[in-house]
């Protein structure tokens, strides 16, 4: 048995309602018996990354603290996006669930299928605000508190539901 540590996930979606598509995932991660749910931010609407023939995003943040590997938790997250219908076709294009492992207790991971902490959460708003909600004074390994990081990323248009 591993001990627990404490993981954020950011949730992501902005096909077939993605409000239910976000509130969908936090209930299948709560009702696992791998993972206990810590703390949920607000959802957030934020305009698309990359490709902009898309629709707005429906973005959240949440902490839970689970026994599960790095790789197996990976595994079990894209397993909910296969679930709820995620298609990957072109980069950053629409999709129904998007679940990225945004951090690991204070673990740095560089492996060919997962890099913690996740490449964009230095930068990307609908990342950092959400966070800044449920762990305001959390240290990101390499790049710093996460009030200071909110400090110098502009909203980008981000928008509280
Ligand atoms: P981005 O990663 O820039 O947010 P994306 O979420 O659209 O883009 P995906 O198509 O969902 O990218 O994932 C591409 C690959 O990223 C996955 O196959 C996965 O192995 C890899 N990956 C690396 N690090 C992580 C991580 N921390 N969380 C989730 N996936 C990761
Ligand atoms: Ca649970
Ligand atoms: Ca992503
Ligand atoms: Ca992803």
């Amino acid at each position: 048995m591993n001990y627990s540590v404490i993981a954020y996930i950011g949730l992501g979606s902005n096909l077939s309602n993605p409000i239910a598509q976000i509130n969908s995932a936090r209930e299948v991660l709560k009702a696992s018996e791998e993972v206990t749910e810590i703390a949920f931010s607000s959802l957030y609407c934020s305009p698309p990354m990359g490709p902009s023939d898309q629709p707005n995003y429906v973005n959240a943040v949440i902490a839970i603290s689970t026994a599960l590997s790095p790789l197996d938790l990976l595994h079990y997250l894209q397993k909910i996006e296969n679930n709820q219908g995620r298609v990957r076709a072109e980069r950053w294009g629409a999709r129904t669930l998007d679940l990225d492992l945004l951090l690991y207790g204070q673990q740095q991971i560089s492996l060919p299928d997962l890099v913690v902490p996740h490449v964009g959460i230095s930068q990307r708003a609908f990342v950092l605000y959400p966070l800044q909600e449920i762990a305001s004074d959390l240290e990101i390994p390499f790049f710093g508190l996460v009030k200071d990081l909110v400090a110098l990323c502009p909203a980008d248009g981000l928008e509280k539901l």
